[in-house]
């Protein structure tokens, strides 16, 4: 391990449980205050094999307690709100107290620390600002040592001239973004950048793309999980990028069988649910992140003895049904990098006829590549194979000029409905 809180992050997992179980106790007398949780939770559990009895909390109970249902100190005392960016509906409101805040700070630091980012450093952070919490999280940790640039989401042309001028050697930025970014880049920036580290999060990022990154643009990705109704990113990237580590003396995870709602042995996939153990404004108990993932068993070689998760490539929500087969948009990523070498866009189009839905997938591709038909038909036939053979979809392909595709700000718009 490179650098951090090694006397918390490499705890024992013994002294860990019985910091937990402090914390949860605490949690739930917070909670017990709020409007939403009254009288529904125990005072105290004896031992953290209770957890599993406590009720869950979704998205829809956060909606319907819009927008203090949650608050657990005087209003007075909130320092931030945030919001989810809200993907899938109407946004759902978090809110932070100072005390909470300099728990976030601690972890974003940490992380950024985990990455190898370095006192000096100077740090493009491409994330938007706003009611998003990424931009704020990651950038509050470590703006004591570091250099910020905090373009946020100002627009590529602007991003592209800052980069250029001010030679970060990090940014923080949504995968998707990040993707689109690079494809903006001409082969003489990337020839001159001084960009070593992206810490990326919001959406999964395949680990294909972090490959290419690594090995085309001497980029190391670290991902960066979480949500914003939990406080932010809780699962980061050490420099094995073996997992993510959980930040357990702040979070108690679970991995639940989202059908039952019970528990699945360690090492099973499964929904994450997530309980903070640190929020005294917002002390959401035992919440369904719809974020499918497992417990990697074994610890890492780095030395933290945080256990880690497989990074998220599949959130519920974003399942396509294709006749009967369940498809991720980050199985269609997958797939694409498999066969294509350098950051590319991709737009998935869900199509209805007479009752049949179909994908048709527009993938960016350079003018060289499109120009050469035999090096395009082989690509074509290859992506279709391994399609064919991972999702069981065969999708018609349309590979179309670098730029095509609209320009992506935030989270990247991978599907879309044309019926
Ligand atoms: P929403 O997108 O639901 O409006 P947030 O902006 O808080 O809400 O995003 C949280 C969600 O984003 C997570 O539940 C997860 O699906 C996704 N997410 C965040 N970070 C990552 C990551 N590193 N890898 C994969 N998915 C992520
Ligand atoms: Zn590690």
């Amino acid at each position: 391990m490179e650098q951090g809180n090694q006397k918390i992050d490499c705890m024992s997992q013994d002294q860990l449980k019985e910091l937990q179980l402090k914390l949860f106790n605490q949690q739930l007398k917070r909670a017990g205050e709020t409007k939403s949780y009254h009288g529904k939770l125990p005072n105290e559990i004896a031992n953290l094999s209770e957890v599993k009895n406590l009720p869950f909390t979704t998205k829809e109970d956060l909606r319907q307690n819009f927008p203090y249902g949650f608050l657990a100190v005087p209003q007075e005392k909130i320092a931030r709100f945030n919001a989810s960016s809200g993907t899938t509906g109407i946004p759902t409101l978090a809110y932070f107290t100072q005390t909470d805040l300099s728990f976030l700070d601690k972890r974003s630091k940490e992380q950024s620390l985990a990455a190898g980012v370095k006192e000096g450093d100077i740090i493009q952070c491409m994330m938007g600002y706003g009611l998003f919490t990424g931009a704020w999280y990651h950038v509050r940790g470590i703006q004591n040592i570091a250099t910020i640039i905090p373009t946020g989401a100002c627009g590529t042309a602007k991003q592209i001239l800052l980069f250029n001028s001010l030679r970060p050697k990090v940014v923080f930025s949504t995968p998707g973004y990040l993707q689109y970014f690079l494809t903006q880049l001409s082969d003489e920036d990337v020839k001159k950048m001084a960009l070593k580290i992206a810490i990326v999060g919001g959406e999964p990022v395949s680990q294909y793309f972090k490959k290419i990154a690594k090995e085309k643009y001497g980029v190391d990705v670290y991902d960066s999980y979480g949500l914003t109704e939990t406080g932010g990113p809780f699962a980061f990237d050490c420099e094995r990028h073996e997992g993510l580590h959980l930040f357990e003396d702040q979070f108690y995870v679970e991995i639940i069988d989202p059908d039952t709602g019970l528990l699945v042995p360690d090492g099973e996939y499964g929904e994450l649910v997530v309980t903070p153990l640190r929020q005294e404004a917002f002390p959401v108990i035992r919440y369904r992140t719809r974020d499918i993932t497992r417990i990697i068993p074994g610890q890492c070689l780095c030395g933290r003895t945080y256990r880690r998760i497989e990074p998220i490539t599949h959130r519920i929500d974003d399942m396509m049904i294709i006749n009967g087969v369940n498809v991720f948009p980050s199985q269609i990523e997958e797939c694409i990098y498999k066969h294509v070498s350098t950051a590319t866009n991709y737009l998935v189009h869900v199509t209805e006829k007479e009752g049949l839905k179909k994908l048709l997938i527009d993938v960016e591709l350079p003018i060289e590549l499109l120009d050469n038909s035999d090096k395009l038909k082989k690509l074509e036939k290859e992506l279709l194979d391994t399609m064919k053979a991972y999702i069981t979809v065969t999708p018609k392909l349309n590979f179309v000029p670098l730029g095509t595709l609209p320009e992506i700000q935030g989270k990247a718009k991978r599907v879309t409905k044309d019926y």
